[in-house]
């Protein structure tokens, strides 16, 4: 364990969207198509941050406009929500133990927390030093020995950060997290931004986390292909689902992990807080479909780490707010009902709660 491990870690994209190109043919054909139409625009741009790349398009009158407002506040975020930097909520409450925090960070912990509440520490911002234990904060990647994940778990659980609406305060927990959360918040804002700028359409990729605005230009649903773990660089899909107005995101081990060369173990970024360990739930990968991409974005990595009977439950439970397309290590998919109908796959499909 001493000796520095060679490692390999690799980054994909979980959730592709099929629909950008089509989107963008469709809103020039719309330009002949109707009368307004010569001033709706597509714009689209690439930008890289929290740690991704990130994909925004849309269309509008004042589509320029909209895009360099999203570029804007993704950039406002990534720097007020990473672990690291000046301007961060987050570093400054990692670095001294309680910090002032802005109306957006109070907004992201206060949803975190009943969201850590409600899957019973499933998701759970406190996981933030085992992220670093096995060097996913700084790619400094290694197997932690059981008893520093042991002593570090005594620092980690939701109900330890002390949390009053404009302040945070550690308590007893070691280190905070967003990773799990941030994109989610990040790409309801930009519907938001979408929608101070009128436009007709939008949809933004982040990472994997996709989210709609609208329909496509030429009034069809949009359309999201969703990873295969087994086949995650390739146009092979777990299945395709239709939607507007609505976030999609997946969480897989197949997006961040390194592999330990001298046992030749692949080590994942979704930790099970009451172990320490990259989750083991028997499933290999969670979509999360929600009007709300922060939800989905917490609830992907959540179910990941409750597994089916525990997401199946929660969905009971909760399920109002959000569908969800599960796959397990066997290769058995399973759609919750209200989604079933937007969702097509060349493989079998289980339906939960018909
Ligand atoms: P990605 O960020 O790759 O899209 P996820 O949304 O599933 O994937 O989030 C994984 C990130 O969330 C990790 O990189 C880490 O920052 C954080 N995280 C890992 N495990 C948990 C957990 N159990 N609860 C909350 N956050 C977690
Ligand atoms: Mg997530």
């Amino acid at each position: 364990m001493q000796e520095t491990q060679k490692i390999r870690m690799k980054t994909v994209i979980s959730a592709i969207l099929i629909s950008l190109l089509a989107m963008l043919s469709a809103a020039c054909a719309a330009g002949t198509a109707s009368n307004n139409a010569e001033q709706i625009h597509t714009a689209s741009g690439e930008v890289f941050a929290m740690d991704t790349y990130m994909k925004i398009t849309c269309s509008g009158k004042r589509s320029e406009e909209a895009l360099e407002a999203a570029i804007a506040e993704i950039q406002r975020l990534d720097a007020l929500l990473s672990v690291s930097g000046e301007e961060s909520d987050i570093n400054a409450v990692n670095t001294f133990g309680k910090a002032k925090i802005s109306e957006d960070t109070a907004h992201i912990i206060e949803k975190a927390l009943e969201i850590s509440r409600a899957t019973n520490g499933a998701f759970d911002i406190s996981i933030y030093p085992i992220m670093r234990l096995w060097g996913f904060t700084d790619s400094e990647y290694r197997v932690p020995q059981r008893e520093e994940l042991e002593s570090e778990l005594e620092h980690v659980g939701f109900e330890k950060p002390i949390f009053t609406q404009d302040s945070l305060e550690l308590g007893d927990a070691h280190g905070i997290d967003l990773g799990g959360i941030a994109k989610g918040f990040t790409s309801d804002r930009l519907m938001e931004v979408f929608d101070s700028y009128g436009m007709v359409s939008g949809c933004v990729s982040l990472g994997g986390n996709v989210q709609c605005y609208k329909r496509k230009t030429d009034g069809s649903l949009f359309r999201c292909g969703i990873a295969h773990p087994m086949y995650p660089d390739s146009s092979v899909y777990l299945g395709v689902v239709e939607v507007e107005d609505r976030a999609v995101v997946t969480s897989g081990a197949y997006e961040r992990f390194f592999i330990d060369e001298s046992s030749s173990k692949r080590y994942h970024h979704i930790i099970d807080p009451k172990t320490g360990y990259p989750a083991e739930s028997g499933l290999s990968s969670t979509t999360i479909v929600s009007k709300s991409g922060m939800l989905a974005d917490a609830l992907s990595t959540a179910c990941y780490v409750m597994g089916l009977e525990g997401s199946i439950e929660y969905w009971k439970e909760y399920g109002e707010d959000f569908d969800m397309i599960l796959m397990t290590d066997d290769g058995d998919i399973y759609v919750t009902a209200p989604l079933a109908q937007s969702f097509t796959s060349s493989f079998h499909v289980n339906i939960i709660g018909e």
